[in-house]
């Protein structure tokens, strides 16, 4: 590896339950469908439970309702608000829209353990980052979820981009990331022959992450703790309700409708959001923008041991290259924006892609990039703005008390999404 080339910090590897594609035959009936009976039925028909002794079974205020916290959305952080709110002691029920698990903007991204460097110090996106990602290794540790601190070189390939090393360094130690290192060309040309740059900072605590492993293991936590996963049902309108609480009209795959009332709700619905909330007077949910970002895969082995990220441009990260757990190679996410979800890559994008690659891989062959797949960005800002921070609405903000919505979770909520679960716990406590 090359933290032991480099002699410099290095971290542990687990890869026992890789599994970078996530395959519907992979989840388990119980888990694709863990409440028919309320699918069916409706709430109050859980199984085994009649509507009237399940309300006398609940403790407190929320009696009345059917349920005490809902959260929308199953993707990687509605997984990890849910469990993390069944580990304290609430009754949690999650509704997804999908048949799956994680199959949007969860399933469609780097799968990239972030450090924490460039990001506006204080932010939020900086905070949970930094916290989440040692949350996130030790969970991984502890469940079994395949994973590995395989490290990032940020590449300078001219004088102007070295001098820009020593900013990103400063910006990351004001972050909280201490453990960047600069590391020369002479030494670059020894552990990475094929890299072609004047410099590089070497981030030893950047991964890479099975991220449906990490969801399933959420999932396992949440249902050890008395949660549950309802797939195949869509949230269409959310309501206020005068005595507190509110009331989520659900539709099923069968076109069943009816609607469950909950004490407290977390609309952690990624694209949806910003739509789902426009229905409750002075929430103020911000337009939602959509960023695609293509993927193209080497064809072939890797010529790098690590990831390799060009300095920052304005508006990205550069054209990068990742690894997967097996090692093998992707460029990217680009920047397309974009008004609909559109799910092939154009491979007439490649063009950019090589001349990007060969700022610092001169030998990239002709012909090796082929499209791959691609995500979207569930952007609450334009094109041309200043990024956005996540945004977590809790009452503070919109005065319902019980209620968190949650916007704009894009890069690095999968490596935040641990650290963003403690603070809507914390919202609605
Ligand atoms: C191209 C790309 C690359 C990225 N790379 C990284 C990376 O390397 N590292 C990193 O840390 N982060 C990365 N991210 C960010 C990360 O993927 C997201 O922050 C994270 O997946 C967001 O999770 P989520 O649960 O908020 O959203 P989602 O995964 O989108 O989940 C939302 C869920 O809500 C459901 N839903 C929506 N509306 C309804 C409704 N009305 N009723 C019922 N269900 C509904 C959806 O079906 C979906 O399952 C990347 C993102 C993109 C786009």
């Amino acid at each position: 590896m090359l933290q032991d080339r480099l002699s410099l910090k290095s971290g542990g590897v687990d890869t026992a339950s890789s599994h970078l594609h996530f395959h519907s035959s992979a989840v388990p009936d119980l888990i694709r469908d863990p409440l028919p009976h309320f699918r069916k039925k409706g709430p109050g028909s859980r199984p085994g439970r009649r509507r009237d002794s399940f309300q006398q079974d609940l403790p407190g205020s929320f009696s009345m309702h059917d349920i005490e916290t809902l959260v929308i959305g199953a993707g990687v952080i509605g997984l990890a608000c849910a469990r993390s709110l069944a580990l304290g002691g609430r009754e949690v029920m999650v509704l997804e829209q999908h048949d799956l698990i994680g199959s949007e903007t969860s399933a469609r991204n780097s799968e990239v353990i972030h450090a924490g460097i460039y990001y506006p110090t204080g932010s939020f996106k900086a905070q949970m980052c930094v916290k989440g990602k040692e949350q996130l290794y030790r969970f991984c540790a502890e469940n079994g979820v395949g994973h590995e601190r395989i490290g990032k070189l940020i590449v300078a390939c001219s004088d102007r981009q070295l001098v820009e090393l020593d900013g990103i360094r400063e910006k990351a130690i004001e972050n909280g990331v201490l453990d960047l290192e600069f590391v020369d060309r002479d030494k670059l040309q020894e552990l990475e022959p094929e890299l072609a740059c004047s410099g590089a900072l070497w981030s030893p605590s950047t991964g890479i992450i099975d991220s449906h492993g990490f969801m399933l293991a959420l999932q396992g936590g949440l249902e050890a703790n008395g949660g549950q996963v309802v797939l195949n049902t869509s949230v269409e309108r959310l309501e206020s309700l005068p005595a507190g609480g509110y009331k989520v009209h659900v539709a099923t795959v069968e076109a069943d409708s009816y609607a469950i009332t909950c004490k407290e709700l977390i609309v952690s619905a990624g694209h949806g959001a910003p739509g789902l909330m426009s229905a409750l007077p002075g929430a103020n949910p911000p337009t939602a923008y959509l960023a695609k970002g293509n993927y193209f895969k080497l064809q072939g082995k890797s010529p790098f041991s690590t990831l390799i990220y060009p300095v920052p441009e304005p508006g990205g990260l550069g054209v990068h290259l990742t690894l997967d757990l097996q090692h093998q190679a992707r460029f990217g996410p680009d920047v397309e924006w974009v008004d609909s979800f559109e799910y092939e890559v154009d491979p007439a994008r490649g063009g950019k892609f090589y001349a990007a690659i060969r700022s610092y891989w001169p030998d990239l062959p002709d012909n090796s990039l082929i499209p791959d797949y691609c995500g979207f960005r569930p952007k609450i800002v334009g094109p041309g703005e200043p990024a956005a921070d996540f945004r977590i609405d809790g009452p503070e903000v919109h005065g319902r008390e019980g209620l968190v919505a949650l916007y704009g979770m894009e890069s690095p909520g999968l490596t935040s999404a641990l650290a963003i679960a403690d603070e809507v716990s914390a919202r609605i406590a």
